[in-house]
């Protein structure tokens, strides 16, 4: 299976061997096409957004304004940070090129001259590689003023990386311009959407860093081959990284809609000690998880993981063990969204707190039955009712991982104590 982000060639992080391998020669194709061109090949290619929501990606290039006196922005998301997902950073290490040629045939569709490439804070490592490609990139004519030279063409854009500082609500989009800005990582109310209203109240598009390094083939390759690797309705390859119980974890460049069991058994190697498996996120710790006994037949892309109740969010698949407490794993995660919560509205704020509060009276041996009805009340209450996802995030591991595994939740907690009510009440006088 040819791979498309992580092409396995070596050394592909030296320019030279980049170029060597046709590097930067889809953006020259680009530039010999209209913006217009771009974005449409993009759109019938399927591609779709890597970062969780799977959104079109051409779609979203089209809605930026194509007449506006606003300078215009693309953001490239690598905040990475939810728990499960692990993948952008294969990105920055070893094809760092083919992501800066697809940010250059991204600013040149939307027409922006100025592109901010966000990473998390904790990625030390992968921001200094990042950082010297860019450098590179710079020194070789292949960004800033020097493209005009290097493209024979008059459009140029700049490439910044932008730190962040360890708060996962800056990977949602609108707390990431913020971050950029330099206020405060708070989510914004949408709409409206960035492509209205971004960056310093500029047009802007976001998408995320395997997006955006699909692109270079895309173009050089064509959109109809794109679109018949994989799953038609969500073509191409994932990064799925895989961790929990299983043999081989890791990333695994692989095309859409191949089935969750060949990529637990076949590609990570099957559970140690051949344990059976009870529970697996497929992806990111966000995503509602699947019961270990209902897996035969699902296929890794976004339709037929809604359809099997879940959501390929960003491919990050946890296996869990039938020996797994998922008590434990469901307090975990709700103790992260809590303490990840930026607080600025009440259903996130108060709720989150109060699941994991709940989740700790049952672990400390005093919840009842009653508890598990009242978490999943909580997290109704919370789920569509805050100004961004990670409300949705934090509610749906808990609403489904009760509903779907009531049976072993109703083993942590004692059973509901019923105080008799007497038939007659007398009287006391
Ligand atoms: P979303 O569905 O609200 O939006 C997806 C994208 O489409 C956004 O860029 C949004 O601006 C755009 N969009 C949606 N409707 C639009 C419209 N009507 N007009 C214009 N643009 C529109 O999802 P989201 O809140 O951006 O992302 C949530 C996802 O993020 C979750 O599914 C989760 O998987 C993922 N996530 C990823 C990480 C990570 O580390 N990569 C971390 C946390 C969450
Ligand atoms: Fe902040 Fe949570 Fe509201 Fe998002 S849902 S804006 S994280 S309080």
């Amino acid at each position: 299976m040819e791979r498309i982000v992580l092409p396995e060639i070596p050394n592909l992080n030296q320019i030279d061997v980049y170029l060597q391998n046709g590097g930067f020669e889809a953006a020259k194709k680009a530039f010999s096409q209209s913006p217009d061109d771009i974005i449409d090949q993009v759109k019938k290619s399927g591609l779709r957004g890597r970062g969780g929501a799977a959104f079109s990606t051409g779609l979203k290039w089209s809605f930026m304004p194509k007449t506006t006196d606003m300078p215009k922005y693309l953001c490239i998301n690598g905040d990475e940070s939810e728990p499960g997902s692990f993948k952008d950073r294969q990105i920055f290490e070893y094809n760092p090129f083919q992501l800066i040629e697809g940010v250059i045939i991204a600013c040149y569709a939307i027409g922006a001259n100025t592109a901010y490439l966000y990473i998390r804070g904790e990625y030390h490592k992968w921001i200094k590689l990042m950082q010297q490609a860019i450098d590179t990139a710079y020194e070789k004519g292949y960004l800033g003023e020097k493209m005009k030279n290097t493209f024979g063409v008059d459009f140029y854009c700049d490439l910044y990386i932008h730190k962040g500082a360890g708060a996962y609500i800056c990977g949602e989009e609108s707390s990431l311009m913020n971050s950029i800005e330099g206020k405060r990582g708070y989510p914004r109310v949408k709409p409206p959407f960035p492509a209205q209203k971004g960056l310093w109240g500029c047009p802007t598009t976001i998408n995320n860093v395997e997006t955006i390094t699909n692109v270079p083939p895309i173009i050089s390759k064509g959109w109809e081959w794109f679109s018949k690797i994989g799953a038609p309705k969500h073509p191409g390859t994932l990064l799925f990284g895989i961790s929990g119980h299983v043999n081989k974890p890791g990333v695994y460049e692989l095309p859409t809609g191949i089935l969750l069991t060949e990529l637990i058994y076949d590609v990570a190697g099957g559970v140690p000690g051949n344990k059976k498996i009870k529970c697996v996120i497929p992806g990111g710790s966000s995503m509602p998880p699947l019961r270990g006994d209902r897996l035969e037949g699902v296929r890794m892309d976004a339709e037929s993981l809604k359809e099997a109740g879940s959501a390929i969010g960003t491919g990050g698949v946890i296996v869990m063990d039938e020996d797994t407490n998922l008590l434990k794993v469901l307090l975990r995660i709700t103790h992260f969204y809590h303490h990840e919560s930026c607080g600025q509205c009440t259903p996130c704020r108060e709720g989150t707190g109060w699941m994991e509060k709940i989740l700790k009276r049952i672990d400390q041996g005093n919840g009842t039955s009653k508890d598990l009805d009242l978490l999943v009340s909580v997290a109704q209450n919370i789920e569509g009712n805050t100004i961004c996802a990670l409300g949705d995030a934090a509610a749906w591991p808990v609403k489904f991982m009760i509903q779907r595994f009531r049976d072993e939740f109703e083993k942590y907690v004692k059973p509901q104590v019923v105080i008799p009510v007497p038939n007659k009440v007398h009287s006391m006088r």
